[in-house]
């Protein structure tokens, strides 16, 4: 089974700059940053997750299970960035793999049910599901 990162409205609310704009459960990458804050009234960037299809915006995520492959995963990541117009090669590639299995390994971490929100570079758990 593979652990990884969906949007989620769990814990939404809890901190005054919480938003989520992805529609429902939808696999996540990191929002690419533009600004350091990640309290910036400007922009979320630095408190941001990103859908990996929708390409809205979330700060909370969750981790939840199931059986897709690690190579199935990247490769929703992969397409993705192509959906978007980014040029298949090996940068992309490259910077394909370098996200999904950095968050692969964040989420391999904790328990299924975990939200995680985000400051900057770092991910941070806000609620294990024995408190939620
Ligand atoms: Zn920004």
């Amino acid at each position: 089974m593979l652990k990884y990162f969906v949007s989620t409205q769990r814990t939404q609310g809890e901190r005054d700059n919480d938003s989520n704009s992805i529609p429902g459960p939808e696999i996540v990458d990191l929002a690419s940053l533009s600004h350091e804050d990640p309290d910036s009234p400007i922009c979320g960037c630095a408190r941001s997750f990103v859908g990996i299809t929708s390409r809205q915006t979330s700060t909370t995520a969750e981790v939840v299970e199931s059986d897709m492959t690690a190579a199935q995963y990247i490769g929703r990541f992969h397409a993705g960035l192509l959906a978007l117009g980014r040029e298949d090669n090996v940068e992309t590639r490259n910077g394909v793999i370098d996200a999904a299995v950095e968050l692969l390994l964040l989420a391999a971490m904790w328990p299924v049910g975990t939200v995680v929100e985000r400051r900057l570079h770092e991910i941070r758990v806000r609620s294990f599901p024995a408190e939620s």
